[in-house]
Formats: C-alpha cells, structure tokens, sequence
C-alpha cells in the first residue's frame, strides 16, 4: 500500500464518503454552481463529510490516483482569484455609462438624423417635424444598435465587461481566464482500498452477531430530539422496555480531540444508547481520553482499520460482559 493510500483509509471522514459513493450508481461527485461560496461552486455531498475544504480534499486524492477527474464544465473566472462570481454588464464605448439601451435605428435621409425608431413619434422626424413616408426612399433602417442614455452615442457593439463579486476587480470579458470544473470519480485503486475497509466492517460485524446481537451498519439511531443519528454501527439485543442499543463508531484523524468525542457522547445520550464504543484511528488526545473515560465510552486505538476492527470487537464483547472462554473461542480459528 503506497503512504498515501494508507493515510486516505486511515482518514475515517474520506472513507465514509466515499461508502456512500460506492452505493451511488454514478459513482460521481459533481460541483453545483453556488453564488454563495467565494468561487461560485462546491460539491455539496463531499461537504457533508469533509467541510469546507472538500474540494481541496478531492483535489489532493485525484492527485495521487484515488479519484479520477472528469470535466464538468467550462466557467469564465476572474483573472485574480478564479472565482466564477461574476457580474456581467455592458458598457457604452465612450462614456462608459451601463444605462445603454437595444434599438432600432431609423435614419432621416431629407435632414439626415440618425435616432432611434421611438423617437420618430406618430411617424414624424423629431428634428424636422415631417412625417416618414417610405421606407428606402425617404428614409432607412439602420438596423439595431446600442444607444447610450448618457452621452446618446449610438454604437454597434458595446464594451462587456465583468465585477468579481469577490474582489470587486472590474475587467474585460475578453480578459476573463477559464476556469475548468470538474466532476471527481472512484479509481480501481481506491476501491480495492474501500473493499478492504469493507471487509473489515463485514468482520466486525459477524463477530459481534456471533456474540448475540442484531447489526446495522450503517447504523441510524432516532433521538429523543427527532434527529437521526448516523453511526458506523448499531449492535442491538433484546425488543421494546429490553432492548439495548451499542453504539460503534470510528472516528479518523490525526488525533481524535475531545470535542468529537463530546459531540459523540452528546448524539449517543441522544440516541439513548446503552453502550458506545469508540475505534480511534490512530490516537485521542490525552484530554479526549479523559472525556471518554468520565463518560464511560469505551474505546481502542490502532494504527488502521484493520487493526481497530479486531481491537474493537475484543472490547466489545468485554463491554456485554462476555465470559473470558467466549471471547478466546471467539478468536480461536475454525
Ligand atoms: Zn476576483
Ligand atoms: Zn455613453
Ligand atoms: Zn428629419
């Protein structure tokens, strides 16, 4: 396994995103056009599970081989910070006014205006008060133009021009930079890596159905609040007034702080669980630690999944209170 690989699957965050993506037909992380963020685009559903920098994050494994980039679309950016939050307008060449109108221009050959076509009101010539008798004789159409309501030149082509919203750089639209989007795909390698991971799961969770309990995993859990809570997995016995619910969750990072471990212990109160077990991969803080201990969640770390799953399982069937035999035959081979 190359280092990289092997820091994406400790990253618990990236590999739950990439589950969902897994049971995803596309396989796909597509960005959606979003004027509310600096550049004008994010990727929603890598967002719910990397945060704000998911793009970042997706730019970083597509580097090293894990997702696969795929064009999305071809936006125009402002030439300083790529941002695709434009405001486009059309200026007049020469006094550079916005207020510039589309009209047809109608000129009077006897006197020789030139004026847009409502300024010849009940067919007469504004200038010289006679009436338009007929077109190509007396007068002509000059076809569409530009009319400045400033400066009343009248011009063929405006001056377009774009605002970064952003940085408020006013610029050329001929001066705009492209900016490539991109949609992000599953590689082979990253999911031979998710299989792996999945193979893990598989084995926790035989292990712990051999010891006696129902397991979802994913599993969601209805709080008290009303909000669903989603974990790693839900090891349940018994029905109704009797039934216990574990909770098994990893959490992945360089090291597991204590707030995750709070906002774990705070949905898992919520969830009324029974028990909650905690697979850190690789580390808790020392102040993590003493949280988790004060509010009697259980946990192990290891290295990798591969490592936590086995660590995991032994710590659980310590926490139903499994007889020590149970738990030596629980590992013993077949
Ligand atoms: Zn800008
Ligand atoms: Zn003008
Ligand atoms: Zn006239």
């Amino acid at each position: 396994m190359t280092d990289q690989v092997e820091h994406f699957v400790k990253n618990i965050k990236l590999a739950k995103l990439v589950l969902r993506l897994m049971n995803d037909p596309e396989q796909r992380i597509e960005p959606e056009i979003n004027p509310t963020y600096p550049l004008g685009y994010r990727y929603p559903l890598a967002e719910e599970y990397l945060g704000r920098s998911a793009r970042e994050q997706l730019e970083e494994m597509a580097s090293v081989g894990l997702l696969e980039k795929e064009f999305f679309s071809k936006e125009l950016g402002c030439p300083i910070d790529q941002s695709i939050n434009l405001s486009l307008k059309r200026h007049c060449p020469d006094c550079d006014s916005t207020n510039i109108v589309r009209e047809e221009l109608i000129e009077h050959i006897p006197c020789g205006l030139v004026a847009p076509e409502t300024e010849f009101k009940d067919g007469k010539c504004p200038k010289c008060g006679r009436e338009l008798k007929k077109l190509g004789v007396d007068y002509l159409k000059q076809g569409q133009k530009y009319v400045c309501q400033n400066c009343q030149k009248n011009f063929q082509e405006p001056v377009e021009k774009a605002m970064c919203l952003r940085d408020k750089h006013s610029f050329l639209l001929d001066d705009a930079v492209e900016v490539n989007l991109y949609s992000y795909k599953v590689t082979k390698l990253l999911q031979e890596e998710i299989n792996k991971a999945l193979d893990q799961q598989k084995y926790m969770g035989d292990k712990i159905k051999e010891l006696g309990f129902s397991v979802q995993s994913p599993g969601i859990l209805k709080g008290k609040s009303g909000v669903a809570h989603d974990f790693f997995m839900v090891a349940s016995s018994g029905g109704g007034f009797m039934k216990v619910n574990i909770i098994i969750e990893l959490l992945g990072d360089t090291e597991i702080d204590k707030d995750e471990v709070l906002s774990l212990y705070a949905k898992a109160t919520d969830a009324n669980a029974q028990g909650v077990l905690l697979g850190a991969i690789p580390v808790l803080t020392a102040e993590a630690k003493a949280i988790a201990e004060s509010y009697q969640i259980a946990y192990v770390e290891a290295d990798e999944l591969s490592g936590a799953s086995e660590k995991m399982v032994r710590k659980f069937a310590e926490l139903v209170e499994t007889p020590e035999e149970r738990i030596t035959e629980l590992f013993s081979p077949k």
